[in-house]
């Protein structure tokens, strides 16, 4: 174990949108936590609010991994819905064959799944342990809604089949919605609807001229959204899960929709803890194309921006709250971040300049450090309290710099103010750390396997393969040649 001590795991509390009320996670089987994650829709380049959701998700694996859990994390990927088939089609012939239709759309989200990844890389999210696209559990998503319809909960209409929403009488209970004040009974077919009406949604949607299908029992179809979490969910982790995120947004009516379905299959409570990051907002408005204050990473940086600056300043917030972006809030976390790794060269070499602060009186460093170590755990395993975190850690730095202008730390002490950046650098992933050198270090691998390949050395490309292995990092040969890899 990672702490020398068999079992020995932090207790986290999360604030449970179930509940209502911060609560301590306590896994179903000990020492391992299963998280799903409600991943990108892959028809665009990601915008800032969407980065946001998956920095948060980060910050939670993070926690959980350096925490003594087994972190088994998944985060999906939908590559079928309403806008991906209108722009993956739109430039084929009326009569393309739906083999041809199916291959459309695969090209179109496999160009936006391969940005998405490059975003990971650049803010340093770690990859998931499971990333499964929705069009490959097709048959799981099937097989789910003839669940539903076999406990009555689904019924067929027109060739598309919808939840029945007056079977499942705990609908509503995430998002809190008062059923008696709503109209009951409109079958809708889009995927996002308003909250003024329970609606019975669509699970399987029949297919119309010029889309992609698969057929089941209802005749050709493609699955809804909402089932695709569900079916994914079931099918990586099982009937119990320990924790589900996603954007606020999501909250209604997806992840209500999501509960109904798993549950209303299962006759039990699914998900243990829901956790919700909040919105981004961009210089005190919502983000719109309309209003030109939408901005995606590759926007940032062709600004100037480092990726990791941005990553630092997401970060810095906290996830329930409110996070407006501005220019001069990167600015603030440029010269925040700045302070951190100068007292790490510092820490490093004790020739570096001074750390300038004023000395007001005597410290002991070794109990200081400890005593930020303390505080810093506190306030993450505290729902994720990461401004408390920060301010643990730059105490400390203020502490130092007001000693060391006088007074030569020990190696010993520089030894040990070193480990807790390290340590804190293993959930910010913001200053110098060991993961960066490993993901270059994999990729310059990869390269190097797939010049193997090409030149038919099959032998060198699988020891590259098995060294890789030996690093924790595992390669997924995808069928149109490209390799995607995630860490173990
Ligand atoms: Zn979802």
């Amino acid at each position: 174990m990672r702490f020398g001590i068999i079992g020995y795991m932090r207790t986290i509390r999360l604030f449970n949108t179930l509940t209502r009320r911060v609560e301590p996670v306590a896994p179903l089987e000990r020492g391992v936590v299963k998280i799903y994650n409600c991943g990108p829709t892959i028809y665009s380049f990601a915008h800032i609010g969407n980065l946001r959701t998956f920095l948060f998700q980060d910050l939670l694996r993070r926690v959980f991994a350096q925490s003594g859990f087994d972190v088994r994390f998944c985060v999906n990927l939908t590559d079928v819905e309403d806008k991906i088939i209108r722009e993956s089609q739109e430039d084929l012939p009326q009569d393309a064959d739906n083999e041809t239709r199916l291959k459309a759309m695969r090209d179109f989200t496999d160009r936006y799944e391969k940005l998405f990844l490059e975003d990971l890389n650049e803010l340093r999210i770690q990859r998931p342990t499971y990333m499964p696209r929705a069009t490959d559990y097709i048959p799981q998503m099937i097989a789910l809604i003839e669940g539903l319809e076999a406990r009555g909960l689904a019924y067929e209409r027109d060739g598309s089949v919808y939840f029945r929403l007056s079977g499942f009488p705990d609908y509503g209970c995430l998002a809190r919605l008062d059923r008696d004040g709503m109209k009951l009974g409109v079958s809708v077919d889009a995927d996002e609807y308003d909250r003024d009406s329970l609606n019975d949604f669509v699970l399987w949607k029949g297919t119309k001229a010029g889309e992609p299908w698969w057929e089941c029992k209802w005749g050709k179809g493609r699955p809804g959204w909402h089932i695709e979490c569900s079916a994914m969910s079931l099918a990586l982790f099982g009937e119990y899960l320990d924790i589900h995120t996603g954007g606020i947004d999501l909250v209604f009516p997806h992840h209500e929709n999501e509960i109904a379905q798993s549950e209303g299959l299962f006759g039990h409570r699914w998900v243990s803890t829901w956790v919700h990051g909040e919105h981004l907002m961009v210089e005190g408005e919502k983000m719109s194309k309309s209003f030109g204050n939408f901005f995606t990473l590759r926007d940032l940086r062709e600004k100037g921006v480092d990726p990791i600056v941005f990553r630092f300043a997401i970060q810095s917030n906290h996830y329930r709250k409110p996070y407006n972006f501005t220019f001069e809030g990167l600015n603030a976390a440029e010269s925040a971040l700045k302070r951190i790794r100068v007292f790490r060269r510092r820490m490093e070499d004790q020739n570096a300049p001074g750390g300038g602060g004023e000395f007001k009186e005597l410290i002991a460093p070794m109990a200081r450090i400890a005593q930020a170590r303390i505080d810093f755990w506190d306030a993450l395993c505290d729902d994720l309290n990461t401004p408390e975190a920060l301010a643990a850690l730059f105490t400390l730095i203020t502490d130092i710099n007001a000693q060391d202008d006088r007074i030569l730390m020990t190696s010993e002490e520089r030894s040990a103010a070193l480990a807790f950046l390290d340590e804190t650098n293993a959930i910010f992933a913001a200053w110098p750390h060991e993961s960066n050198s490993l993901n270059q270090k994999a990729e310059a691998m990869i390269e190097a396997r797939k010049t193997a390949k090409t030149n038919k050395n099959w032998a060198e490309a699988d020891r590259i393969r098995d060294e890789l292995k030996a690093m924790g990092i595992i390669l997924e040969d995808r069928k149109d040649g490209s390799v995607i890899w995630h860490s173990q």
